[in-house]
């Protein structure tokens, strides 16, 4: 099967060096059989200040010079990962109706509001009992996106976890938080959306399992896969995991998005 990596950001996302061309040659150059461009658009900065409308101009003329690499073996896609849409659903609308779009990753990155907004990238963990709070702060956020719908896959549901283990070795599960996962999980079926793996950026494909199992269990199906690579050499990175883990666990195929309609690949 051709892999394709639906989570990636170029020079158009704030935290992003290389133009979409570059990203597009590296997924080629690795034997994917599509890329989607997902730069971030979030409604709330890295501070937590509201940021409610989104330049599309470079994104397309970035995209549509890249897509000269296109052939009968590679499409290029065009993406948004969407963060914070709840924190005001008109502009995140419009912020959409702007661009003909793949594909949308709905996320969180952000605090709430009410307790300051800003990235959980910039958090200090210093104590469980600080991750916990802020975990049930996420969930709620997210949930509120997932119930919301406007994406097509709900991103990397583990967020958090990134920097509350890797950076300050908190040893945080997700085990208090799970009733809040089960309703997120449901508003992601019963709206016949999809749940992401991230393959990469996040954690280890291993990360997933938890969450991947109960999806299953409740009987969703629908998966994107994508690396969130911020760079050409993270592209693709972690998918054949990802998939070895999806056929391990009993799924049997990954969703791809054009145009916003979703297309199964199985997984064989
Ligand atoms: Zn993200
Ligand atoms: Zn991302």
């Amino acid at each position: 099967m051709l892999l394709c990596d639906c989570h990636t950001h170029s020079i158009c996302s704030p935290d992003g060096n290389v133009p979409i061309l570059e990203m597009a040659r590296a997924a080629k150059a690795a034997g994917l059989g599509e890329l989607c461009i997902t730069d971030h658009c979030d409604l709330l900065n890295g501070g937590g200040e509201r940021t409610l409308s989104y330049d599309w101009a470079p994104v397309l003329e970035q995209y549509a010079q890249a897509r000269q690499l296109e052939d009968e073996s590679f499409a290029l896609r065009l993406g948004l990962e969407l963060g914070g849409a709840q924190v005001s659903p008109a502009h995140a609308e419009a912020i959409l109706a702007g661009a003909e779009l793949d594909f949308v990753i709905g996320s969180v990155h952000n605090k709430s509001e009410a307790l300051g907004g800003g990235d959980f990238y910039y958090v200090s963990y210093t104590s469980p009992r600080l991750c916990h709070e802020l975990l049930d702060d996420y969930f709620d956020s997210l949930l509120a996106v997932a119930r919301l719908g406007l994406y097509d896959s709900l991103g990397h549901l583990i967020y958090p976890l990134r920097y509350m283990n890797r950076r300050d070795g908190q040893g945080v599960t997700l085990e208090p938080h799970l009733p809040v996962i089960r309703e997120i999980l449901a508003a992601v079926i019963e709206s016949g959306r999809s749940l992401e793996v991230n393959t990469y950026c996040g954690r280890t494909v291993e990360d997933w399992r938890e969450v991947l199992v109960l999806y299953h269990e409740m009987g969703g199906r629908r998966v994107t896969l994508g690396s969130d690579a911020h760079h050409p050499e993270n592209v693709g990175r972690g998918m054949a995991e990802a998939c070895a883990l999806l056929r391990e666990l009993g799924f049997g195929e990954v969703t791809v998005y054009r145009r916003r309609q979703p297309r199964g690949i199985p997984l064989n």
